[in-house]
């Protein structure tokens, strides 16, 4: 059954399951809404880097922190579908396109970023962007472009927020992930471990997107990969059995969502990260770069396929393909 009305508690008492057994109710229901032998394989693209006016404490592209990220203006439209179609021809479905932007503005860039989603959407993959907050009307033009999802992550609990960033408040956060749901775009929004929060904080996260009108379709988990030259760059690295409570938690709260295990995969051995599939995560990023931090090389996934036996998931298996376009030329 899916709930939207789960309880603190209720959470709490999921995620502080002994870790066996809550891998394996966490293993029994994706084998209830899944195919566990399937895995969605997302290509991520970093469109403009750097040059952020937001300060998100994890984040090396916030322009006021001094990390090694280079600043680059947006792509060009026909750079961005030449990366969809070498994503594609190496066996990813889902095609996501970063912007560092604090919002989307009403300008030639975000009219090149329209174009580049009609240019994915041709090549039939799932086409995602994450480019910061958004009002109904621009999702409403994304969602006529052709665009499947939008990412926008609320990164940790409401309590904790303040913590990691000042310069825009949950609630735009929820404002943005109601008008992409408004424009019938999936929603994709998860969040970051190992931030300095607290057991609290990551339980109080998972309610927020359990008790949301609808539940996300996606919900990426990502332990912190600690940059140099941002605020987090000394915490610890959180181990992978935190990463699988949250996975094989987010599983079972919310047991249709494509469950993404995320940032800090580069790190976990093959063995991990069969464990985070038992407990219920469906989703990768492929590429050697997720934005700016590193990710497992290609040859290693499709070790890692092979290993544990699993294959991509198709394109639009769980809804309609939006209407085709034809790839289309640069905006002019
Ligand atoms: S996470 Fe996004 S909004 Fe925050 S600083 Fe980085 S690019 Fe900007």
């Amino acid at each position: 059954m899916i709930r939207t009305d789960w309880t603190r508690k209720e959470i709490t008492d999921i995620y502080n399951t002994p870790i066996l057994e809550l891998i394996y109710q966490a293993a029994t229901v994706h084998r209830q809404h899944h195919d566990p032998q399937e895995v969605q394989v997302c290509t991520l693209l970093s469109v403009k880097t750097g040059g952020c006016p937001e300060d998100c404490a994890y984040c090396p592209q916030a322009a006021r922190y001094h990390t090694n990220v280079k600043v680059h203006k947006l792509m060009e439209v026909d750079e961005v579908l030449d990366a969809a179609q070498r994503a594609k021809e190496s066996g990813s479905t889902r095609f996501c396109m970063g912007a560092a932007w604090r919002e989307v503005r009403d300008n030639r860039d975000f009219d090149k970023v329209l174009d580049m989603v009609k240019g994915v959407n041709g090549m039939g993959m799932e086409v995602c962007c994450t480019l910061g907050m958004l009002t109904d009307s621009q999702a409403q033009k994304l969602k006529e472009a052709g665009l499947y999802a939008y990412n926008h992550n609320l990164d940790t609990s409401e309590e904790f927020y303040d913590d990691i960033i000042t310069t825009r408040t949950y609630d735009d956060r929820l404002e943005t992930l109601g008008s992409v749901r408004k424009a019938g775009i999936s929603v994709c929004s998860g969040g970051i471990i190992g931030m300095g929060e607290q057991q609290e904080d990551r339980i109080g996260m998972l309610l927020t997107l359990a008790t949301l009108p609808e539940h996300p379709e996606s919900v990426p988990v990502n332990a912190l990969v600690p940059v140099e030259g941002t605020p987090l760059e000394d915490q610890e690295r959180v181990s992978v059995w935190e990463m699988i409570r949250m996975i094989a938690t987010a599983r079972i709260i919310m047991p249709k969502a494509m469950v993404r295990l995320s940032a800090g995969r580069v790190r976990m051995n093959t063995e991990e990260q069969a464990l985070c599939f038992l407990a219920g995560a469906n989703s990768i990023f492929a590429g050697d770069k997720l934005l700016t931090t590193p990710n497992p090389e290609e040859d290693a996934d499709k070790q890692l396929f092979q290993t544990l036996n699993i294959r991509p998931r198709p394109s639009f298996k769980n809804g309609e393909a939006p209407v085709k376009f034809e790839q289309i030329p640069v905006h002019v």
